[in-house]
């Protein structure tokens, strides 16, 4: 068979422990053997970002703008730990918050669906799509340990110098204090990119904060959102037979456990990073999510949605089997290939990326699958492959797919 041909690079990023060594593993056995690479490699790995003073992780993003298309591997965010163990210069910060901070945006994250694996809520029935605003909020703040008794203040100048200034608190001894900002243009884009996502896939889309406490800011989100929606969705959503739903964020989270699925979920940023792990793990698992961050300029960053899944490392490091589930990290590449095809108008890549998605699905309903599925399916007889005979046995699939 004739490689796939490519006419636009794809930014490529590298990066730690576990899924660094899985990144390999899919590259060597189910991309380069079919598809004539052509992409713009940055390695994120901790050890290059230290030693470039994490420069490499800025060019990446400005890179994924230029190209529109990037491909992430899982990085760590360093700790105390990995200072130490990574002898780092600084405790850089997450190479996820710098690369959301340049290109801004939205970041969808869909549980893939095999027979076999049934979500642990019982009545969910469909996905739900996780919709995380990726600006701002905590991701973004400022904080002070407070030393004891004094005074703190939320302090605005504007461009001529003119302050307004709200009492935070009177401490009476040692505390700690936090700011944190959005921007009106980052809440806009949000909204219309899960405007045009419900449209596009046609389905419900939920959106909830915390407004009745957080008058202010939460009530923002709640205003731009409806403003918008009034302004430029409303008739497009009825005309698809699809509804827009504002909610309390407590209530949102007791009505998804009772829901169907089905919907789209808008979080933002803090909600979206921890619903995100709850409604990933309770359709199987980490490692069945795919994530993309799409852009307002329209720049589409794919990722995994899990971390390095450092304790399987250490057992790889000391020579002992893994059995790592790498179906996220296709999925990255394979919704990063596709993407690639459909602006490049490349019908062969994007068969290919279909291909690579089904044949991974197939063998895990035929059975073959890495330890974290195979203890929770209700398939029997199945077989526990470790982290290499599971891509090479959906190599087996691809094969026979891209052949027939
Ligand atoms: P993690 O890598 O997501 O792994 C946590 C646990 O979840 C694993 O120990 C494993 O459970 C299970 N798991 C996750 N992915 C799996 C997979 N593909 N196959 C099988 N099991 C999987 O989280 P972590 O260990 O807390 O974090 C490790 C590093 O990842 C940290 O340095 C963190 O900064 C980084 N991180 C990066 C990203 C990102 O780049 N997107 C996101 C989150 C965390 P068992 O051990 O029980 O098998
Ligand atoms: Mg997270």
């Amino acid at each position: 068979m004739e490689k796939i041909q490519m006419t636009t690079p794809l930014v490529e990023m590298d990066g730690d422990e576990m899924t660094r060594i899985l990144w390999k593993m899919i590259k060597d056995n189910l991309i380069l053997p079919y598809v004539d690479l052509k992409s713009e490699y940055y390695d994120l790995g901790l050890e290059y970002r230290n030693e470039t003073d994490d420069k490499v992780t800025v060019d990446s993003a400005n890179a994924a703008k230029k190209y529109g298309v990037a491909v992430k591997c899982a990085t760590i965010t360093p700790n105390a730990a990995r200072m130490t163990e990574y002898n780092l210069k600084e405790m850089w910060k997450s190479p996820n918050g710098t690369i959301r901070a340049i290109l801004d945006g939205t970041v969808f994250r869909t549980p893939i669906i095999v027979k076999g694996i049934e979500p642990c809520v019982k009545n969910w029935k469909k996905p739900i799509t996780l919709a995380r605003h990726a600006y701002g909020d905590v991701y973004k703040n400022t904080e002070i340990k407070v030393p004891g008794a004094g005074k703190a203040y939320l302090v605005y100048e504007d461009e001529n110098g003119n302050e307004t200034k709200e009492l935070i608190h009177e401490f009476k001894g040692a505390g700690v204090l936090q700011g944190m900002h959005n921007a009106d243009k980052s809440i806009t884009s949000f909204a219309r990119s899960c405007f045009n996502f419900a449209l596009d896939t046609k389905q419900d889309l939920w959106f909830a904060t915390k407004d009745t406490i957080s008058k202010k800011y939460d009530h923002t989100f709640k205003d731009i959102f409806n403003e918008i929606y009034e302004a430029e969705y409303k008739a497009k959503f009825e005309a698809a037979g699809i509804e827009y739903f504002y909610t309390l964020i407590d209530d949102a989270v007791a009505r998804v456990m009772k829901a169907k699925g089905g919907f789209i979920w808008a979080c933002k940023n803090y909600d979206g990073d921890v619903m995100s792990d709850m409604v990933s793990s309770a359709f199987g698992s980490l490692a069945m999510m795919t994530s993309v961050l799409v852009s307002p300029d329209g720049a589409y960053e794919y990722e995994a949605a899990h971390g390095t899944v450092q304790r399987h490392y250490y057992k790889h490091l000391k020579g002992e089997e893994t059995s790592t589930n790498s179906v996220a990290t296709i999925f990255a590449w394979s919704g990063a290939l596709r993407k690639r095809g459909e602006l490049d108008k490349n019908d062969a890549l994007m068969k290919y990326a279909d291909a690579l998605e089904k044949a991974t699905i197939k063998t895990i309903e035929d059975g073959k699958m890495t330890k974290d599925l195979a203890l929770i399916t209700s398939l029997e007889n199945v077989t526990t492959l470790n982290s290499e005979d599971f891509i090479l046995a959906i190599k087996d699939e691809l094969e026979a797919l891209l052949n027939a």
